[in-house]
C-alpha cells in the first residue's frame, strides 16, 4: 500500500461524465488499498472563460480580484468529485488551497508556494478518507487567495507529494506519456518508460508541453517521483526521476528530439572586432526585454566580426529596430534578419559519457542535405538552427540516427 498524489487535468474533469469516470478510477485505486490525495484542475476551458469575463470589464484585470475569480474553477470540480466518490460509498473531503493551507507569497497570478500544512490531510488519510484538493491556488499570509500561474495544478500536485512524502505524484492527462519526439512529426515516436528531471526540463523548455515546467523543477528539487499517464487509456505512462543509473538496460545516448519553430535569427554584420562590442550590441536588447537564445560570433579576415543570435519570432522586428541604431553607433556594416528558421535539439544524459555524438548528429543532417546555420551545446543537449523548411525532415533523420524509432509492429513487417 502506498500514498499516491494524483492530479487530473482539465480534459479529465471536463464534464460530469468525465468526473464520474475519474471517481471510478479513484475507487479502483482505493480498492487496491492505496491512500490517495487527489488534485484537480478546473473543467477544460473554464479558466479561459473566467479570464474572458474579467477582461470584458477591465482590459488588465485587477490581479487580486482575478485570483478570486479564476480560483473558482477548481472549487467546482473538487466538490463534484467528492459527491461522485460519496455516491460510490467512498468517504472523501474537498479542500480549497486556503483550507489545506497552501501558503504562498503575495504575487497574485504567479504566486510561489512557501509552505504546506499537511496536518488536516494526514488526519483525513488516517480516517480512511480520500483527500481532494483544488489545484492552482493558495493563500497568502494575509488570507488573500492567490494562484500559481497557468498550468499551476501540476505544481500543486508535486508540492503536496513533496510535503506528504508521497510514494509517487501521478499526473493524469490526455496523452499517455512523454514521447521521444512529437508523434505528429514522427509517426514511429515512442513513449519513454523513464526520463530524468534534467532531460524533461530540456525537452519541456524546447516545446514538449506536457507539464508545467515549474512542477518538474519542483519535483527535481525535492526528488518526487513524477509519472505522466493518460486518464483515458490504461498504461504505465512515463516516469520522471532523478536516477540515471538504476536502469538495468543500456542507457540510450539520446532520449529525445525536441524542436522549436518559434525563433528568428538576427545578424549584425561587419562589426569592428574590438573588446566591448558584444555587450554594446546585447545590452540594449536586454534593456528592451528581449530574450536571447543561441549566440554565434565569427571573425572575418578584415578585423570585423559578424554577431548572430536568435530571439522569439514576435520580438524580431523590435530587435532589428534596436540593432539598427546600435549598428550606426558602433560602425557596423548592416543588420540582417530571418524568421524562416527552426531549432532542433537532441537531448540525453547519456551524452555525458559518450564521445562523437555531435558528429553523428551533423553527419545525419548532412546526409539529407540539411545546412546547419548555428550550433549550441550544453552537457546534455546539442541544438542546431536550420532552415524551417527542413525541420520535419531533420527531426525524422535524427530520430532514426539515434535509434529512437519504434520497432516495426507485426502488421507493419508483414506490410
Ligand atoms: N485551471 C488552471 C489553468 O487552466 C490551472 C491548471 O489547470 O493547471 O491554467
Ligand atoms: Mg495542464
Amino acid at each position: 500500500m502506498s500514498l499516491l498524489v494524483q492530479k487530473y487535468g482539465g480534459t479529465s474533469v471536463g464534464s460530469v461524465e468525465r468526473i464520474e469516470s475519474v471517481a471510478d478510477k479513484v475507487a479502483s485505486f482505493r480498492a487496491q488499498g492505496h491512500d490517495l490525495v487527489i488534485v484537480l484542475s478546473a473543467m477544460s476551458g473554464e479558466t479561459n472563460r473566467l479570464i474572458g469575463l474579467a477582461t470584458q470589464i477591465q482590459a488588465t484585470p485587477d490581479p487580486r480580484e482575478l485570483d478570486v475569480l479564476v480560483s473558482t474553477g477548481e472549487q467546482v470540480t473538487i466538490a463534484l468529485l467528492c459527491m461522485a466518490l460519496k455516491k460510490r460509498g467512498i468517504d472523501a473531503r474537498s479542500y480549497t488551497g486556503g483550507q489545506v493551507r497552501i501558503l504562498t507569497d503575495s504575487a497574485f497570478n504567479k504566486a510561489r508556494i512557501q509552505a504546506i500544512d499537511e496536518v488536516n490531510m494526514r488526519a483525513d488519510l488516517q480516517a480512511g478518507r480520500v483527500v481532494v484538493v483544488a489545484g492552482f491556488q493558495g493563500v497568502d499570509e494575509n488570507g488573500n487567495i492567490t494562484t500559481l500561474g497557468r498550468g499551476g495544478s501540476d505544481t500543486t500536485g508535486v508540492a503536496l507529494a513533496a510535503a506528504l512524502k508521497a510514494d509517487e505524484c501521478q499526473i493524469y492527462t490526455d496523452v499517455d506519456g512523454v514521447y521521444t519526439t512529437d508523434p505528429r512529426v514522427v509517426a514511429c515516436a515512442r513513449r519513454l518508460e523513464k526520463i530524468t528531471f534534467e532531460e524533461m526540463l530540456e525537452m519541456a523548455s524546447l516545446g514538449s508541453k506536457v507539464l508545467q515546467i515549474r512542477s518538474v523543477e519542483f519535483a527535481g528539487k525535492y526528488n518526487v517521483p513524477l509519472r505522466v499517464l493518460s486518464s483515458f487509456k490504461d498504461g504505465p505512462g512515463t516516469l520522471i526521476t532523478l536516477d540515471e543509473e538504476d536502469s538495468t538496460m543500456e542507457q540510450p545516448i539520446v532520449s529525445g528530439i525536441a524542436f522549436n519553430r518559434d525563433e528568428a535569427k538576427v545578424t549584425v554584420a561587419g562589426v569592428p572586432d574590438v573588446p566591448g562590442v558584444a555587450s554594446k550590441i546585447l545590452a540594449p536588447i536586454g534593456a528592451a526585454n528581449i530574450e536571447i537564445d543561441v549566440i554565434v560570433q565569427n571573425v572575418s579576415a578584415d578585423n570585423t566580426t559578424d554577431l548572430t543570435f536568435t530571439v522569439q519570432k514576435n520580438d524580431m522586428s523590435k530587435a532589428v529596430a534596436v540593432l539598427e541604431s546600435v549598428a550606426k553607433e558602433i560602425g557596423a556594416r548592416e543588420v540582417r534578419s530571418d524568421d524562416k528558421i527552426a531549432k532542433v535539439s537532441i537531448v540525453g544524459v547519456g551524452m555525458r559519457s559518450h564521445a562523437g555524438v555531435a558528429s553523428r548528429m551533423f553527419t545525419a543532417l548532412a546526409a539529407d542535405g540539411i545546412n546547419i546555420q548555428m550550433i549550441t551545446t550544453s552537457e546534455i543537449k546539442i541544438s542546431v538552427i536550420i532552415d524551417e523548411r527542413y525541420l520535419e525532415l531533420a527531426v525524422r533523420s535524427l530520430h532514426t540516427a539515434f535509434g529512437l524509432d519504434a520497432e516495426p509492429t507485426e502488421s507493419r513487417v508483414r506490410g
